[in-house]
């Protein structure tokens, strides 16, 4: 069967093109995909156009909405195990991660179904006995939806679950490099009933279809998900016709460790924080900014552990990390490491492939630890998306100055995604939470999300929010409307004239 969905019909690309999906962890094809050209990208955006404007979508109560979308969270239930490996192949990461991935989908869509229902707009009390105000909420219209490849399906339910709630119709562009759980969940859709024309998919790299998808005058709005660079360029092309554009970007996430913290646990979930899924994380803590009293034991003993981390493939039960997504981002994060080292940075461990004939065949890089660094090194500044810590240090002569040197460390950056603090001073606590310019704070923790929470990013990691109940007004426009009840003339200009 075709893998590309265009009004209601599977079809192959127009140029018959397709592309072989390998997985990262071995190499092995695990699919062969067809791979969309520019006019496949032009029909969709009109049959996505054509589904907005005549179709019985957006005019579908929203207690129906809500019950395909909790229809498709049930399936996702019965069918995890099979998502779960076909996202685990296509991005190596390990089974167990993938099905954590797939428990977060179901809570995804039936949050945006609990808030299809929930939210009809209000009345507002003009003063006028004779007016009846209202605003309403009506979808955008037509929406680009474009997302990455690091956890391919959960990045697309954040997007296409709030679209559908609020009665706009899509085109999903997922990664060229991880397509097959954005296939199962547009085949999913039509099977629980959404009408023809009102999902539909386009694959392919992001310079063949990416233009198309976000210049064409049919879209209303553009929601990604990726890279900075990528997303400055998403935006520019959005801008021609003033689209509404939504962007989750990068980070560089501050993970602030104070002295009087419960250090076992915040040296544990420091690992946690940056090499959980080898890093590639947008809200990895990869940047690890401790109190300098604690540096040397701190980052010894995450050393000692970083070296520790058994790497392995999808289904090997003892591995600990996957590997990276590709050739290609491993040689960047080689030479964003190598960019360290010539800087000044300190290699406390890692900085190199793992060796063996496990690894051979797959995209593998060690955890790596780069100690001794500053704010103003690039590998403090830039996001590497890989395994690699960077270690930073601050005093301060009183606990006032201390906290102010955490937090100006922690908010010297472009990006402001995500961060965390650790401490036993509730106040303290409270005090650097609120300075942080980060879009989440974690204190005490670090990466737990629930839907029900806002997620986005300030600066330079992003506009807008998903998630929560923001994470569907990106997908509504709002209408005030306004009906006199008893209209009669206000003789404004007349009444001048006759004196
Ligand atoms: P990327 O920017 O390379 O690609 C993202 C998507 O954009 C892909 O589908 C790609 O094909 C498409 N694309 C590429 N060029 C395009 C163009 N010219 N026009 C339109 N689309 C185009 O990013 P990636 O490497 O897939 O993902 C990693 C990045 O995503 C990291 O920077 C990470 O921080 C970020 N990310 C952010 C969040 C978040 O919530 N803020 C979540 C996950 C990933």
């Amino acid at each position: 069967m075709p893998d590309l969905l265009i009004g209601g019909t599977w079809r192959a690309a127009s140029d018959g093109a397709t592309r072989q999906i390998r997985c990262p962890a071995d190499g092995r094809p695990v699919a062969t995909v067809d791979e969309a050209t520019a006019s496949d990208a032009v029909a969709a955006v009109v049959a996505a156009r054509s589904a907005f404007d005549n179709g019985p979508w957006p005019r579908t109560p929203s207690p129906e909405r809500a019950a395909l979308l909790r229809r498709l969270a049930d399936r996702l239930v019965e069918e995890k195990e099979d998502v779960a490996r076909l996202e685990a192949l296509d991005t190596g990461k390990r089974l167990l991660e993938a099905r954590l991935d797939v428990d977060d989908v179901v809570s995804v869509f039936r949050h945006f179904a609990d808030l299809a229902q929930s939210e009809a707009g209000r009345v507002v009390d003009t003063g006028d006995p004779d007016v009846v105000s209202r605003v309403v909420h009506e979808p955008v219209g037509v929406c680009t939806l474009i997302t990455p490849w690091n956890y391919p399906l959960l990045q697309t339910s954040w997007k296409v679950a709030p679209a559908l709630a609020a009665g706009n119709t899509f085109v999903l562009k997922p990664s060229e490099l991880t397509p097959s759980t954005a296939i199962w969940l547009c085949r999913a859709l039509a099977e629980e009933g959404l009408p023809a024309g009102v999902a539909n998919l386009v694959l392919g790299a992001g310079d063949r279809v990416g233009p198309t998808l976000t210049e064409a005058p049919e879209v209303d709005l553009v929601s990604f998900t990726g890279g900075l660079v990528t997303g400055r360029g998403v935006m520019a092309a959005a801008a021609g016709t003033v689209k509404k554009v939504a962007l989750e970007l990068g980070g560089k996430n501050p993970n602030i460790v104070f002295a009087d913290a419960d250090l076992e646990t915040a040296l544990d979930m420091a690992l946690t924080a940056v090499f959980l899924d080898s890093g590639q994380v947008c809200s990895a803590g990869a940047r690890l900014i401790v109190e300098e009293s604690i540096h040397d034991d701190f980052v010894d003993e995450l050393v000692r552990r970083a070296g520790r981390i058994r790497l392995g493939g999808p289904f090997d039960e003892d591995a600990e990390a996957g590997p990276l997504i590709s050739a290609a981002h491993r040689a960047k994060v080689e030479a964003y490491v190598a960019a360290g080292l010539a800087e000044g940075a300190t290699l406390r461990v890692g900085g190199a492939r793992p060796e063996g004939p496990t690894y051979d065949d797959g995209f593998y890089y060690l955890p790596t630890v780069l100690d001794r660094c500053a704010a103003d090194m690039s590998c403090v500044q830039e996001e590497s998306f890989g395994p690699v810590l960077t270690v930073e240090t601050f005093t301060g002569e009183d606990a006032e100055a201390l906290e102010q040197a955490a937090v100006s460390t922690a908010n010297d950056t472009i990006y402001g995604l995500a961060g965390a603090v650790w401490t036993r001073d509730a106040g303290r606590a409270e005090r650097v939470a609120a300075a942080l310019r980060h879009g989440t704070v974690w204190i005490n923790d670090y990466h737990p999300y629930v839907p029900q929470a806002e997620w986005g990013g300030y600066k330079q990691s992003g506009i807008g929010r998903e998630l929560g109940l923001a994470g569907l007004d990106e997908y509504r426009e709002t209408k005030h409307i306004w009906h006199r009840t008893r209209p009669e003339p206000q003789g404004w200009f007349d009444a001048r004239r006759d004196a």
